[in-house]
């Protein structure tokens, strides 16, 4: 059995308090291994730490230099490919296939792509006329914000965790992770990839640990932290936000989601079928980009549903090794209470409940684990809490609509603004409909397809910022301007 310790400046560390608590298998409640607990000390031990090494060797590594050893990061996961592929399925229990060929190739990605931005990255200057006529010079140089708290989710730890870790370390910074108390592995591991490669001691430290009164919230609230990178529920952010505010710390925020996805009658159908499936679905409904709304053109919409119906009810339980397994459980037992009491609230407003709504019938140890059936639901109001509410689970409601104005108000009608999937063969109204849902991220026949380079973040209560490509630097430097008299 596995403990997980800190990894501050350099070393793996036990708690002071010696505190550890348990993690267990998303699949069967087996225990798999403790972790320690951190708090007030360890958050204080990793800040002072990453402080020195902003000041001292990572600090004064020149650029070529920095850039270089971020692409050995990336080799380093590349190397242990297998061991981040064993730790992320043992801690989420999800598909070999999604977290063999989405998540942890994004994880050495996310190293290489940003150490390439920040060396190709050009600068503004100005040349100004001043009264005496020897005119002046202004350039504008990028310096590290400084000690980055990045505060990241279970749902694709590695990931979503380096896709802020990558960015905040190629523009110098230096970084204290306090990583989900659901997925502490794969953080603890990139520890040993760092030492492995020769980061400076400080520089990426990890402090586990829970978050409100604890090691999360002491890392928001640290005077020494310069800015904090948080990826997780809207309401979370929220009390983030709070806490930043006392030292005006800047925030950058990728929060929940009630994606719509809108498939009009002149699509590809099958196409529709599998990506609004995926969509929905994948990682058993825990993405954030994830569509839990659907919204299907008349014509279509009965045979729509019967083909999601039909693709749910093929999918096949299992272990993320089993042979042609390719459905996961819930992250826990708690977010499955979470899911399941949201799937008797649909029935209590009155659902059709077309597929599942219910826990399957395993058998073994499997039927301990945190699994729920893939669900779908039609004939609710758009007031229902299924409707309206993020539940980040393998489940969608599905409505029909009748025009391309009616579907632009119903997408729109929701507090939160992350994603969108079209599903049209129509250009014209792809790009019309591109322009109209108020959303951060817009796929058109297509889910997922991320380049790196582009822009991403939520609109309205779905995010604060963009992160990705350039749009990355304009959180994790400071911009300041230099003018020079002639
Ligand atoms: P969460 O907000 O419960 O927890 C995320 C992290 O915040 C964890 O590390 C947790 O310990 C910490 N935390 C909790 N309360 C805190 C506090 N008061 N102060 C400081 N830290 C605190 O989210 P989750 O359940 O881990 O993840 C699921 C959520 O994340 C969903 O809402 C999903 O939509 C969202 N998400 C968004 C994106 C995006 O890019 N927009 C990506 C993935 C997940």
């Amino acid at each position: 059995m596995q403990t997980f310790q800190h990894f501050i400046n350099g070393q793996f560390v036990a708690s002071a308090s010696g505190k550890l608590f348990d993690k267990r298998s998303p699949l069967d409640n087996t225990r798999l291994g403790q972790v320690a607990e951190g708090g007030q000390a360890e958050v204080n031990a990793a800040v002072a730490a990453a402080q020195a090494a902003l000041h001292g060797p990572w600090g004064r590594m020149p650029t070529d230099q920095r850039v270089a050893m971020l692409h050995a990061v990336a080799d380093g996961i590349t190397r242990r490919f297998d061991d981040f592929v064993a730790a992320e399925e043992a801690d989420t229990g999800q598909p070999h296939h999604v977290i063999a060929h989405a998540f942890v190739p994004r994880g050495a990605a996310n190293f290489k792509i940003f150490a390439d931005i920040v060396k190709n990255v050009p600068a503004e200057s100005f040349v100004m006329d001043t009264p005496d006529g020897a005119g002046a010079l202004n350039y504008a140089i990028r310096r590290p914000k400084g000690v980055i708290g990045v505060i990241s989710p279970w749902n694709a730890p590695l990931l979503l965790m380096t896709w802020k870790v990558g960015p905040a370390l190629a523009c110098g910074n230096t970084v204290v992770v306090k990583p989900s108390e659901e997925t502490p592995a794969s953080a603890t591991l990139l520890g040993e990839v760092m030492n492995a490669v020769g980061v400076p001691p400080g520089v990426y430290n990890v402090v586990h640990g829970f978050g409100p009164d604890a090691a999360g919230e002491q890392l928001t609230r640290h005077d020494d932290v310069d800015a904090i990178t948080f990826t997780g529920e809207t309401r979370t952010g929220t009390a983030i936000m709070k806490a930043a505010a006392d030292g005006i710390r800047d925030v950058s925020f990728e929060l929940g989601g009630k994606n719509a996805g809108i498939v009009f009658a002149d699509c590809d159908f099958d196409a529709a079928v599998e990506g609004i499936f995926r969509s929905a679905f994948m990682n058993t409904g825990q993405v954030c980009l994830g569509t839990e709304r659907v919204y299907v053109e008349r014509p279509l919409f009965e045979r729509f549903v019967a083909a999601l119906k039909r693709r749910c009810e093929a999918v096949k339980y299992g272990r993320p090794g089993d042979a042609g397994s390719n459905y996961g459980p819930l992250i826990s037992q708690e977010h499955r209470r979470k899911v399941l009491s949201y799937y008797a609230k649909a029935v209590a407003e009155g659902a059709n409940v077309v597929t599942g709504g219910g826990v399957p019938d395993l058998p073994g140890l499997l039927a301990e684990g945190a699994w729920v059936q893939p669900t779908i639901w039609t004939g609710l109001p758009e007031t229902a809490a299924v409707v309206r509410e993020e539940i980040f689970g393998p489940c969608c409601h599905i409505r029909p609509f009748d025009s391309e104005d009616e579907v632009v108000v119903l997408a729109n009608a929701n507090r939160y603004g992350l994603s969108t999937t079209i599903w049209t063969e129509n250009l014209k109204r792809a790009h019309r409909m591109a322009a109209a849902v108020a959303v951060g991220i817009t796929w058109v026949n297509s889910w997922f397809l991320r380049d790196l380079r582009t822009p991403f973040g939520g609109s309205k209560q779905s995010g604060i910022g963009r992160e990705g490509g350039v749009h990355s630097l304009e959180f994790y430097t400071d911009l300041r301007n230099v003018c020079i008299k002639l």
